[in-house]
């Protein structure tokens, strides 16, 4: 039987679960918010016909869903691979910290502190699978088999810029997954991400169903067996329905999810996501990205975009992300740009002696909240099953995709999951 389905959201996960559903038959509908698709992953049209991402974005060798829903667009011609230089900014030097052979290099650390992180890391990424590491946090793990050192020079920083005060408590499953699902080799969709979820959109309504953006959803109520999903033009009732917002927006929106679900899923923190974009007329740094491990920078990774696609993809213009992990309500997440830039552009100069604020032709500042799940070592049995109490109301949402770090890969992925889900349970 044909079901009418609302997805919520037209990020990777909900553009991925419509698609799946219209090729089953289902009536699908897609409500998002934004003008665009794309969700913390969607782009801005730096200028006509020439699009970035908002924040930051690649893939991993390891993204096979990612990479095999890019070939299924036909956008694989547009997938790049390189192995562009990581770095870690420590006592103002830029240190390459990418690979074995760069870990060895890496003088911060005394040459047996080098060593015994490399075996550590190998450790990670011949482990199958993090359950032995599960109840532990990666900060003991690493103080413990890489040593003090490397946790003060390398993780602790690391940790902190994404976590903030949760630092100590995050869970090792999740920095198993981190180092395991890493290659040195990086994607990137040439002309920017967001042709992947335009494709994807388009290709929904070519199956049949219909994807409605700038709508916001302001509610969801069960009635008599259906769904109302109610936006700013009005309530619309469904037969099914699948959340793809952060459980803390969905408990929000869902007033009859019970104090049960509740207590158990509407916990937790997550931050939200702040990118700082600079346009340059020269590079700035000789790395594609910078983990900025010095103290007081009031940003936490340096992503020079341009030494990853030539600057001439992009007019000539040589384009900086300055990135902040902050909870969400944080001044810096709504400070106007003429503030984010007085305060972060003399702080370039630590990075480039020469930086002088004249190279700056144009910049953009964007935030995101829900943008990252702190994934303390409690949070796996707060994360919420697809299925809800509430009758043909299914949750998918990357904070499920736990221990992985959240991504475009693992949204696709999940987004199957629940599908074959939903058509087990009807
Ligand atoms: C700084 C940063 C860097 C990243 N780097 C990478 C990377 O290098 N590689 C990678 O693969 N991934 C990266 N990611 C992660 C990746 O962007 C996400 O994992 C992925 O895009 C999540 O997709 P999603 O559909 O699960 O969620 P989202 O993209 O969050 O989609 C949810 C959608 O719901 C919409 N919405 C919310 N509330 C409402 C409402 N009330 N009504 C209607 N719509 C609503 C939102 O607008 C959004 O479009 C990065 C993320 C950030 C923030």
């Amino acid at each position: 039987m044909s079901h009418s389905t609302a997805v919520l959201g037209a990020g990777a996960l909900g553009l991925t679960a419509a698609l799946r559903l219209a090729q089953r038959g289902d009536r699908v509908t897609v409500i998002e918010r934004e003008p665009l698709p794309g969700g913390l992953a969607s782009g801005f049209e730096l200028q006509p016909g020439v699009w970035l991402e908002k924040f930051y974005h690649h893939l991993f060798r390891s993204d096979r869903r990612a990479i095999g829903m890019i070939d299924e667009l036909d956008l694989g011609d547009r997938l790049v691979w390189k192995q562009p230089v990581t770095a870690t900014l420590r006592d103002g030097v830029l240190h390459q910290l990418d690979s074995p052979r760069s870990l060895l290099g890496f003088s911060p650390l005394p040459i047996s502190d080098r060593i015994r992180m490399g075996a550590a890391l190998a450790g990670l990424k011949a482990m199958p699978d993090p359950r032995l590491l599960e109840g532990g946090t990666a900060a003991e793990w690493t103080r413990r088999w890489m040593g003090e050192r490397a946790y003060d020079v390398v993780w602790e920083p690391l940790l902190r810029g994404k976590f903030g005060d949760a630092a100590p408590e995050i869970a090792m499953p999740w920095f198993w997954a981190r180092v395991h699902d890493r290659t040195q080799s990086l994607g990137y969709l040439r002309g920017g991400f967001q042709q992947l979820y335009d494709r994807l959109a388009q290709r929904i309504r070519e199956t049949g169903g219909e994807t409605r953006f700038g709508m916001s959803v302001t509610s969801v109520r069960p009635d008599n067996g259906s769904l109302l999903v109610e936006t700013e033009d009005g309530s619309e009732r469904f037969d099914r329905v699948i959340s793809t917002f952060a459980p803390r927006l969905t408990a929000r929106l869902v007033p009859d999810l019970p104090a049960a679900w509740r207590d158990r899923h509407d916990w937790g923190r997550a931050y939200g996501a702040h990118c700082a974009i600079l346009a340059l007329d020269r590079p700035l740094t000789s790395a594609y990205w910078l983990n900025v491990n010095d103290p007081g920078f009031p940003f936490m990774a340096l992503v020079e975009h341009t030494n990853y696609l030539p600057a001439a993809d992009y007019g000539g213009r040589h384009l900086v992300y300055l990135g902040n992990y902050r909870p969400m309500d944080d001044p810096l997440m709504s400070a106007p740009l003429d503030t984010v830039l007085d305060d972060f552009l003399p702080h370039l100069a630590r990075l480039n002696p020469a930086f002088d604020r004249s190279w700056v032709t144009d910049a953009w500042v964007f935030a995101a909240p829900f943008a990252q799940p702190i994934v303390t070592v409690d949070y796996r049995d707060h994360i919420p099953p697809f299925r809800t109490p509430i009758p043909n109301l299914w949750v998918a949402n990357m904070f499920q995709v736990y221990p992985h770090d959240r991504g475009q890969n693992y949204s696709i992925a999940l987004a199957e999951r629940v599908v074959a889900a939903m058509g087990d349970a009807s």
